[in-house]
């Protein structure tokens, strides 16, 4: 019997990968999360400098370690016992990276990247400077246009970012927004990148599996 679920996710990706593609993206998919890590390893090589961006789904992954036993410079700000001058230099090396890796808070499948950020470190890295950017996105990412985009970081991605860092904001207790003003705010950079910047090399991996949030 058909696995009609499988069908579904297929058709999704598929048409969201002609839509990047469309917008000058270079898209590959895949079906499980081992086989974008495997692809993901396959784009390293020793002693060069890889940025990793917030990502809970490259987390999810395990890629921190695997990067760590292929011999590059891991500039990975969720590392244990860095103090905020550390993590601030860590986020301008990004800037300047040879790979800079991240995942994305909702993309369209008419092939648009959405992401809000709370400092801008992570959309200033995918925009503009590392020697290439590779963005992980899970088909629980993918909707149909940007309005569902803005609805999906406002609805899923930042009220569980801002439980999972234990802020005190609005949405970490009541998991949807308030459109808040508190200082800890993390929804201040939006970004919705209609083509691929004119001068970076982006590729993006599509997964056929829920990665992060
Ligand atoms: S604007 Fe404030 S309440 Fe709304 S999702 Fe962002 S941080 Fe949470």
């Amino acid at each position: 019997m058909e696995n009609v679920k499988e069908w579904h996710t297929d058709k999704i990706i598929d048409r969201t990968a002609k839509a990047l593609r469309a917008r000058q993206f270079d898209v590959l998919s895949f079906k499980k999360r081992e086989d974008v890590v495997r692809a993901l390893l396959q784009q390293v090589v020793p002693g060069m400098t890889v940025g990793i961006g917030g990502s809970v789904g490259l987390r999810d992954i395990g890629l921190p370690d695997l990067l760590k036993g292929k011999g590059v410079v891991l500039l990975d700000t969720w590392q244990e016992g860095l103090t905020s001058q550390e993590v601030l230099d860590l986020r301008l090396r990004h800037l300047t990276c040879d790979l800079f890796l991240s995942g994305i808070n909702a993309l369209t499948e008419k092939g648009e990247i959405v992401n809000m950020d709370g400092i801008g470190n992570r959309i200033g890295a995918i925009s503009f400077g590392p020697g290439k950017v590779i963005l992980v996105a899970g088909v629980n990412k993918i909707v149909p246009d940007v309005e569902s985009a803005l609805q999906r970081i406002k609805r899923v991605a930042a009220p569980m970012n801002a439980r999972r860092m234990g802020l005190p904001l609005p949405c970490a207790e009541s998991g949807h927004c308030h459109d808040c003003q508190s200082d800890m705010r993390i929804c201040r950079v939006l970004s919705i990148m209609e083509r691929r910047p004119s001068t970076t090399d982006i590729a993006i991996y599509l997964v056929a599996e829920e990665l992060g949030y």
